[in-house]
């Protein structure tokens, strides 16, 4: 028979689980009766909108079998099975969990931590087994197949005999090694320590066959092994137990169980409400965006249960977008189990609830950002990106929601500040809030418009994100205090203005004619009201800034607009004295300066020269 190949990706799961020396090698189990626990969902689910099933709860179970002499572990399920096909794509690449693509964003040298931190699936039964078999049936097929594997070198597929719908994954455990006890797991109070340790809350029995020691019936010293088949987990949710009884490990786990991050969670959320509507959450934020979460894939959402029922495995009415990275889980009594997904929508009782998650997760950050900021600026960094697109979207209506969560860089302080910050700092002459815009903190600090703001000992703010200046344009202001970019054409400092307006009219005509040269690159030429070392900026006038007009220019298709360019000159500094002089003697040199000096103004602000030849052949003039 042919063995097929892995694909690329998985089989550098594999090696790694199969070489893993990660301390945790037990939560294989876990992962296995979390998918076998999905696969019974799944029959579940269907049984809800397809009349022709029904679901009885006994005849849904998860069993653990092993056999010592044989140096097998099997983990069977009653669940929906897997077609030929199926198993090919399920099992010869890895499906949805990423860990991969995360692994290589994040930290390439990493291996190990990957299998600990993250979900890494059936993959991981090669942590502990040296060959894998599958033997599965789908539900409404007649005929069941079985997938094998020893690892890294491929995989068959063939078929097989298979008396019910459901799946065996059987693990060949490895022999022992000197540092490595495998024959742990298939020691019986080993399998039912790990079961109770991880899985407990899992919704199906997880059967066991138990041997007990005892008295034999009717005598007083004779003793039988008697074995009985046994639930081993509570099966009681996590979300509907006493927030007593639980401790911190319970809440992670039950974040990995159900594959919720890749990470620790930063924070968990327990509530209980009684009232109008009556529902149990468990809420996380996790700690670092998943891979994908700025992307269009990622899919956000809840879990939403009516009374212990999984109804949906993603209910994204239940989050608020700029709230989409928190997950958990929703169970309530009073939602309707045979409501459809469209009619979910228009539900009076899920708005409740969604509206009351929304406050409640506001609050929670609040009380965050105040008690733990350290906590709270790793959550920023993570997920701050999102409540500014947040400010931006929907037309603004969530600003006043939003705005308390905010932070940036702070020119002062030189670390994030909140607005409410920034504002209470301010001293009494500041009219505004300033901020400045550009590809990092670094290169904004170098930027010449700062530096008559930065001496009058204003704060200003650095922007990095390309979302930041749509997200305080929505704005406008906060509490009374409008935004002000420094490089915007109605920055202005008091004194400084009024001499920029009396230098304009004593240099109109050479301004004049500057622009004239520069034809229609700027709108205008100015004296500078910003400047202090540098000879020349740009700002813009209106509406688009030049930082918009690169995040517009970077998005595919997009429209050729440009901000409207101001060119400012610096007249107390030693170049303007040339270009005056310029001005009355040769018009040819004038030229050359003033696009000389656009040229860098272009580059300062981080946009290119728009003519590289021509600027390096007006350089070497100048050097002739
Ligand atoms: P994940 O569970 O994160 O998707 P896995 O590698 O654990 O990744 O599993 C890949 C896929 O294989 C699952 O999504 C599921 O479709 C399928 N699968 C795994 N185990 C079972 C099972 N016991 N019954 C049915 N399908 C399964």
């Amino acid at each position: 028979m042919a063995k097929k190949q892995f694909k690329a990706e998985s089989k550098r799961l594999l090696d790694l689980m199969v070489n893993s020396i990660y301390t945790h090698k037990e939560i294989f189990l876990r992962e296995l009766i979390s998918n076998a626990s999905d696969a019974i969902d799944k029959i579940y689910y269907k049984a809800l909108t397809d009349e022709s099933l029904t679901f009885d709860r006994d005849n849904y179970y998860i069993k653990i079998a092993a056999d010592k002499h044989n140096r097998t572990l099997k983990i069977s399920d009653t669940g929906i099975g897997m077609t030929k096909e199926e198993l090919d794509d399920n099992l010869g690449v890895i499906a949805k969990s990423g860990s991969l693509n995360f692994k290589k964003q994040n930290d390439p040298h990493d291996d190990y931590d990957i299998i600990g931190q993250f979900g890494v699936g059936f993959y991981s039964a090669f942590m502990v087994a040296d060959t894998v078999t599958v033997i599965t049936k789908a539900l409404g097929s007649e005929q069941g197949y079985e997938w094998k594997s020893t690892g890294a070198d491929g995989y068959t597929i063939q078929p097989c005999e298979k008396e019910g719908v459901g799946t065996d994954v059987i693990l060949s455990i490895k022999a022992n090694t000197d540092d490595e006890d495998y024959g742990q797991y298939l020691e019986e109070y080993k399998l039912r320590s790990f079961i109770k340790k991880y899985s407990d809350f899992i919704r199906y029995p997880i059967k066991m066959d138990i041997t007990q020691h005892r008295l034999k019936e009717g005598s007083k010293d004779e003793y039988e092994d008697v074995t009985e088949e046994q639930t081993v987990n509570s099966m009681v949710p996590i979300w509907k137990k006493n927030k007593a009884e639980l401790s911190d490990a319970d809440y992670e786990n039950f974040y990995f169980e159900r594959h919720y991050g890749f990470d620790k969670p930063l924070k968990y959320i327990h509530t209980s409400v009684d009232g109008v509507v009556s529902y149990n959450a468990i809420l996380f934020i996790p700690e670092r965006a998943p891979y994908d979460f700025y992307t269009k894939e990622y899919e956000k959402g809840l879990e939403l249960y009516a009374n212990g029922v999984l109804i949906m495995n993603r209910c994204a009415d239940l989050v608020p977008d700029y709230f989409a990275f928190v997950r958990g889980i929703v169970d309530s009594q009073d939602l309707s189990l045979n409501i459809s997904r469209e009619m979910l929508q228009h539900d009076r009782q899920l708005q409740f609830i969604a509206k009351n998650i929304k406050t409640k997760i506001k609050g929670e950050l609040e009380s965050l950002l105040k008690n733990d900021r350290e906590k709270y600026a790793l959550f920023f960094n993570a997920f701050g990106r999102q409540l500014k697109y947040g400010i931006y979207s929907d037309f603004g209506s969530n600003k006043e929601m939003l705005a308390d969560l905010l932070m940036f860089y702070s020119s002062k302080e030189k670390k994030l500040v909140t607005l409410q910050e920034y504002v209470s700092g301010m001293p009494e002459d500041q009219k505004h809030i300033y901020y400045a815009s550009g590809e990092s903190i670094e290169r904004i600090e170098k930027l010449p418009q700062l530096e008559l703001v930065s001496d009058k000992g204003y704060e200003v703010l650095y922007f990095t994100d390309d979302v930041d200046e749509f997200a305080v344009k929505m704005m406008v202001a906060y509490h009374d205090k409008a935004f002000k970019s420094v490089s915007g054409g109605d920055f202005e400092l008091d004194e400084e203005q009024n001499t920029a307006d009396a230098n304009n009219e004593d240099n109109r005509a050479l301004f004049d004619s500057i622009k004239e040269m520069l034809a229609e690159k700027v709108k205008d030429v100015r004296s500078s009201k910003r400047l202090k070392n540098y000879p020349v900026c740009l700002t813009n006038e209106g509406e688009l800034t030049i930082e918009m007009e690169k995040v517009l220019k970077s998005m595919p298709d997009s429209p050729d607009i440009k901000a409207e360019k101001v060119l400012e000159i610096n007249v107390n500094h030693a170049v303007f004295a040339a270009l005056k002089d310029a001005f009355e003697k040769d018009k040819d040199k004038l030229r050359l300066y003033s696009e000389l000096l656009y040229s860098q103004a272009l580059l300062i602000c981080g946009l290119p020269v728009e003519d590289p030849m021509a600027f390096t052949n007006n350089i070497c003039k100048i050097m002739r």
